[in-house]
């Protein structure tokens, strides 16, 4: 009896660290693609991260890289700039 009960909790916490690490990690992706919309696409590497994918990734680790980006002005960098405050 009691090994059944340490079978079920023990399955339901690691049930519990899969579903919460999976929703971190689909979080992550989502934010990269969100960041990858709002860039110019020019892939000119001029911002030093290689591409625009290089740089959407970067921006998981440091949101204001985008201020690098030469190239992201206008309409684009305001549409960048209001994405980048909401998740501040
Ligand atoms: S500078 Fe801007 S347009 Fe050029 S690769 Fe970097 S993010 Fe893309």
């Amino acid at each position: 009896m009691i090994g059944v009960l340490i079978v079920t909790l023990t399955a339901l916490i690691l049930g519990t660290i899969l579903v919460l690490t999976d929703l971190l990690i689909n979080k992550k992706d989502n934010n990269e693609e969100e960041f990858l919309k709002r860039l110019p696409g020019y892939n000119c590497g001029s911002c030093g991260y290689g591409s625009c994918n290089g740089m959407a990734k970067e921006m998981l680790k440091n949101i204001e890289a985008y201020k690098k980006c030469r190239p992201l002005r206008g309409e684009k960098l305001k549409e960048m700039e209001e994405y980048v405050e909401k998740l501040k």
